[in-house]
């Protein structure tokens, strides 16, 4: 397998803190947004629906987009947890969205409406290689029980708004993004229950799997509470976990492509985003059921391929291999009044562009790019990737994550954080040949 790239974290939130960085302070409630505790953005009030396993049949589906349409600026966000966002809300629109959300079973639990944050494998059961069918479980029907279960537990409800079960179905995608509680089917039935950050797994009993995944995050919440500790994630806290006694292989961490599955069908979304128009376009493609990947696309299971058209034709990625892999960017203008730049517009103009600079390199050949309108670099991937950074005079375009955190442009700097600067400043015209040239670095 290649080795772990997490994605981005949610588009609301810093960079993804890092194993060498400081733990937070943890002594506060998380401020996460949900379905009814709204955030304050520039824009409007900002309404993040959990989705476990990304997973909505159709109607569900609509009742979003009309919900965006009703009460939002018409658009649907996705993030790097398979959620959907709805943005630009009307104040004192709480009561009416929760009540369309319940009228279609999106919001089975006021409690633990919250805690609801569970991504699995989203092409399980429907894609193959020469080798054979991929994958070894059924994860969405443990997704469903993970679920059911969590909101019936009254100690769940104490779990923080970032707290992540990962369920893999061994092919080593949702496993890749550090999840609190992963849980990884092998072959022959074999399970392996990852805790944090750990390298070794803990042998699951099949049939036990949710079982143990609950056991997991109520053991966590157990060993805070004896050791009068602080935290929102296990990872934090590695000294209270038991160690796991079975090596875990490297996890791949990759997107599921885009185009035609055996069953199915896999589309990206530009930047995660879908107009309410996109969105019902997307749902009529479908054959009733849709799963919203951490990676921005959503699968279409056991949609035809005669769809494919029509959904490139709504602007969704189809094919793979365009300079919108793996390209991402923060909120930027309008929505973020910290920004620069209307970051979306730019990169959108320059992605465009780069198709036609682009080499024959593959999509993995090209490294991750990700716009910011500031230097917090909301967003960011983990990981090796080009930082396109707002200046208010033009872009500084750079390779390497580790600069993530320089605050001002310095060579000197960038080079001994092994940082490549390919261009101090560059303009929007001169954006997408920058880009392309940073993205195609290899050292
Ligand atoms: S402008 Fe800055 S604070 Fe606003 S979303 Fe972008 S990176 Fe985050």
């Amino acid at each position: 397998m290649l080795a772990a790239m997490p994605p981005t974290p949610d588009a609301t939130a810093p960079g993804a803190a890092g194993p060498d960085r400081e733990v937070p302070d943890r002594g506060r409630a998380d401020a996460c947004p949900g379905a009814l505790r709204l955030h304050t953005a520039d824009d409007g009030a900002l309404a993040r629906i959990r989705l476990p396993g990304g997973l909505l049949t159709d109607r569900q589906a609509i009742a979003l987009a009309e919900a965006a349409e009703a009460l939002g600026d018409g658009e649907l966000e996705t993030t790097s947890r398979g959620n959907v966002q709805l943005r630009g809300l009307a104040p004192h629109c709480a009561a009416e969205l929760a009540d369309r959300l319940r009228a279609v079973g999106l919001l089975p639990s006021d409690t633990h409406e919250r805690v609801r944050n569970i991504v699995a494998s989203p092409t399980a059961g429907l894609d193959t290689t020469a080798e054979g069918a991929v994958g070894n479980a059924d994860v969405q029907s443990w997704v469903r029980e993970l679920d059911a279960r969590l909101c019936a537990a009254d100690w769940a409800a104490g779990l923080s708004g970032k707290f992540l079960f990962a369920l893999d179905d061994g092919r080593g995608d949702v496993a890749a993004l550090d999840a609190d509680v992963t849980l990884v089917a092998g072959p022959g039935g074999t399970r392996l229950l990852r805790l944090g950050r750990d390298g070794r797994g803990h042998p699951v009993e099949s049939g036990r799997e949710v079982t143990a995944v609950l056991d997991a995050a109520r053991s966590f919440l157990a060993a805070l509470r004896t050791h009068g500790r602080k935290a929102w994630h296990l990872r934090e806290v590695p000294e209270l976990l038991p160690a796991g006694t079975v090596p875990l292989p490297a996890f791949a961490g990759s997107a599921p492509a885009v185009g035609a599955l055996r069953g199915g069908l896999s589309v990206g979304l530009r930047f995660g985003r879908a107009s309410a128009g996109q969105w019902r376009t997307l749902v009529a493609a479908s054959a009733g059921e849709l799963r919203l990947t951490p990676w921005r696309g959503a699968v279409l299971p056991g949609a035809p391929a005669d769809r494919l058209p029509g959904l490139a034709a709504a602007g969704f990625r189809t094919e793979p291999g365009s300079a919108w892999e793996r390209a991402t960017a923060c909120t930027g203008l309008p929505g973020c009044a910290k920004s620069l730049a209307d970051v979306r517009t730019d990169a959108a103009r320059a992605l465009d562009a780069g198709a036609a600079v682009r080499t024959g390199a593959g999509p993995d050949g090209l490294l991750p790019v990700h716009w910011s309108g500031c230097e917090r670099r909301c967003g960011h991937p983990a990981g090796r990737w080009v930082d396109v950074l707002a200046t208010g005079r033009g872009y500084r375009v750079t390779v390497n994550g580790a600069n993530a955190d320089v605050p001002e442009p310095d060579a000197a700097k960038a080079h001994e954080m092994n940082a490549v600067v390919t261009n101090a400043v560059v303009t929007n015209e001169e954006m997408a040949e920058a880009v392309a040239e940073a993205r195609r670095t290899t050292k």
